[in-house]
């Protein structure tokens, strides 16, 4: 599931280091390894990083819900930061990406 979000779509991502646990929306994933070939052919969308879905779609905060990083540690989920000003990191990003095709994912 690493390879699948992590590089192709983590601005976060650094090569050759293995962030743990990782954020929330790849531990979410880790969980669905079927989902692993879908993500790989979502297509990057460096302008549009939720693939048009809004940043306070429920959906997407139920994944933020359970990220270590949301309290103390994601810009992007900081309410005194712009989610404009921040990019969601590349879990959140693959999530979206299905979403937005319209894969029902139980959120
Ligand atoms: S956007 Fe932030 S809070 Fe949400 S899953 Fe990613 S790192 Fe965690």
């Amino acid at each position: 599931m690493r390879q699948a979000v992590c590089q192709p779509l983590c601005r976060y991502h650094k090569p050759g280091r293995r962030e743990e646990p990782g954020c929330g929306g790849l531990a979410w994933l880790e969980k669905r390894p079927h989902l692993a070939g879908e993500i790989h052919r979502l297509a990057p969308q460096g302008s549009n990083p939720l693939f048009g879905l809004k940043p306070d779609d429920p959906r997407l905060h139920k994944v933020c819900a359970g990220c270590e990083y949301q309290a103390d540690g994601c810009d992007f989920r900081d309410p005194a930061v712009d989610p404009a000003d921040c990019a969601p990191c590349g879990g959140l990003r693959a999530v979206a990406g299905l979403l937005a095709a319209g894969r029902d994912l139980g959120l």
